[in-house]
Order: structure tokens, then sequence, then C-alpha cells
């Protein structure tokens, strides 16, 4: 006998039909997550090996993203740009046409402010509710379900979203209406850039004084030093066993992806006047890093930079 297929199980209370758009770092992990909880995924990606990794933890793959999006309850998207968005939505993979009415979508990349409120419009034109819900914790929270989501829409819209936000991550932000989130995601990693810069140099000011990485980070991740860069992406090996500095800088968060996100920051800035210099220096600075081939490491890897091994 055949064996039944995930979407055909009995519905659970609350159990949501979820089209899953973007199965990669991030995707993937934050679907796992929406499966564990009980829900149902309609799997896509452009990489088919994507989609059978999340296949055998009880997926439906799909062949399009337009198929990912029919007959669902809920259509997640966790893609790299914003042009990746707007060709999902409203190009080539045609989620908004596919979709039912009412049906909530929730974008979850990171993009510019500009373009989550283009394709937010365009869903309510379609007969559609739409967030931009960005996160922040990196692969480490998307594997064990504690993201933060900075939630920007309409409440109803927010209210919907909540069960499919509420397995993947511990804290739902609402920050205010369509695009607010994105503000709040490139605000953010805006300073994670330069905390993560900064961090680096102080390791490796301490290494160059005779204090070993281990003994700087006991005093200063208990002392106002502290911050996230080192106590959870700590970028030398050693004091924190999960960050991809024990992994040769795998990613993660690209370099690549960082760069993104203050080329955001930096459009931004210059939109509205806000002085960001320590922004515009560490795009400068990641984007060194880039050039000297490191871009696919994980941001951590900056520190090769500032040691000269880039
Ligand atoms: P990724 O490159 O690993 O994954 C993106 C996935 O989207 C890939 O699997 C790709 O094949 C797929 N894709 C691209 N175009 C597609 C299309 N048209 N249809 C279907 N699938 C398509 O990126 P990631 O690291 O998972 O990041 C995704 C988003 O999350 C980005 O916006 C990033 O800035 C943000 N983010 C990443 C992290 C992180 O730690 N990696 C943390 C927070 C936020």
């Amino acid at each position: 006998m055949a064996a039944a297929s995930p979407l055909k199980k009995p519905n659970a209370e609350g159990s949501l039909v979820i089209g899953f758009i973007g199965l990669g770092h991030m995707g993937g992990l934050m679907a796992r997550s929406l499966l564990k909880a009980g829900h149902r995924i309609k799997a896509f990606d452009l990489s088919q090996d994507a989609i059978d990794r999340l296949v055998v933890d009880g997926a439906v793959a799909t062949q399009s993203a337009a198929q990912a999006a029919t007959d669902v309850d809920v259509i997640v998207t966790m893609l790299p740009t914003g042009d990746h968005v707007l060709d999902v939505y409203l190009g080539r993979g045609n989620v908004f046409k596919a979709a039912a009415d009412n049906t909530l979508c929730i974008d979850c990349s990171t993009i510019d402010v500009a373009t989550a409120r283009e394709v937010t419009a365009c869903a309510y034109e379609r007969g559609k509710l739409m967030v931009d819900a960005p996160v922040s914790g990196g692969m480490p929270a998307a594997e064990k379900g504690t993201l933060t989501f900075m939630v920007g829409g309409r409440a109803a819209a927010f209210e919907k979203a909540k069960p499919a936000l509420g397995a993947m991550g511990r804290k739902i932000i609402h920050a205010g209406p369509s695009g607010s989130g994105q503000t709040a995601k490139i605000c953010n990693n805006m300073l994670l850039a330069i905390s993560m810069i900064g961090t680096c140099e102080a390791f490796i000011l301490a290494e160059k004084l005779g204090l070993d990485a281990q003994s700087f980070f006991d005093i200063a991740s208990n002392a106002s030093g502290q911050c996230h860069a080192m106590t959870s992406f700590c970028p030398v090996p050693g004091p924190v066993p999960a960050s991809p500095a024990n992994r040769n800088y795998e990613a993660g968060f690209t370099i690549e992806m960082m760069i993104k996100d203050l080329q955001l920051a930096q459009q931004a800035a210059r939109s509205t006047g806000a002085a960001t210099p320590l922004g515009a220096q560490a795009l400068s600075l990641y984007s060194l890093s880039a050039a000297a081939g490191d871009d696919g490491l994980d941001f951590t890897a900056i520190i090769k930079l500032l040691q000269g091994r880039a």
C-alpha cells in the first residue's frame, strides 16, 4: 500500500497547509520547525536537493512556486533578495495568481523596504493578506525554532501570521505597518556587522598583547564588552562551540548576505539623510573580504581580513 501523503493526514486542530518557497540555509530549517509543530508543507526551491531533503522530513514536493502556493492556508517565502521576492510573487513564480483569495503571504527574506511595501500593496490589490517578517538569530535559532521575527503589516495579517511564526520563532514582534519589519532588520544587521568587526579587533589586539582567546572571552563576555557577536558568533575558534569559527567559517550567514544588508542600510541612510559612518566603513571592510574571495564564508570570517589572512 502506498504511504499516505503528509498532506492527506487528518487535519489536526490548528494544523495549517503551508506553501514554503526558498529552502536554503534558513528556509530549510524553518520549514522543518513547521513540520515538527504539526503543520503540513508544500515545498519548492530551485534546488531539487533542497526539496528532497525536506521531503525526507515529511514535506510534499512541488514542481513550481505556483504549485506550492495552490490550495494552502499560508505561503512563506525565504529568498535571497528583493528581486527574487518580486519574481516569485509577481513574475515567473506567479504566486499571487496561483494563491486563493485571503491566502496569507509571509515574506521572511531580508529585502529593501520599498520592495516589501510594493509587494504587499500588490498582495492586497489581488485579494491576499501579506506581512514582511524578516528574522534574526541565524541558523542556530532557525534550527531550534527560536528565531526573532520583526513583522511589518496590518494588524489582522499579523494576528493571522502568529501560529506559523510561533512554530519557527520565540519572539514575534509587530514593528508597525508594511515595511517596518525590514526597517528593523536592516538597522539590526548594520549593528551586528559593526559589532562583529569590533569584536574581531578586540580578539586580535588581545592576542598580540599575549592574552589568549579563551581568557579574553571569559572576561569580556562577563564585562562591558559583552555582545551577541561575541557570545553567539565568536569569531575565533574555541570559546563558543556552535560558532562557524570552529568549522573553518563555513556559512551560516555569508559575507555576501551581510554585504547585501549593509547596502540596504546605506541606501536607506542616503534616502533619509541618517549619518551612518561606521555602517559605511563596515560595508567597505566586508566588501574587501568578499573581493579577497571570502564572500561565501560566514560573516564571522571578516576576522581573516583583519588578521591579514583573507
Ligand atoms: P540561501 O541562499 O541559502 O537560500 C535561498 C534559497 O532560495 C536557495 O535555496 C535558492 O535556491 C532559493 N531560491 C532562489 N530563487 C528562487 C526562486 N525563484 N524560487 C524558489 N527558490 C528560490 O539564503 P539564506 O541564507 O537561507 O537566506 C535567505 C534570506 O534570509 C536572505 O534574505 C537573508 O538575508 C536572510 N537571512 C539569512 C540568515 C542566515 O543566517 N543565513 C539570517 C537572517 C536572515
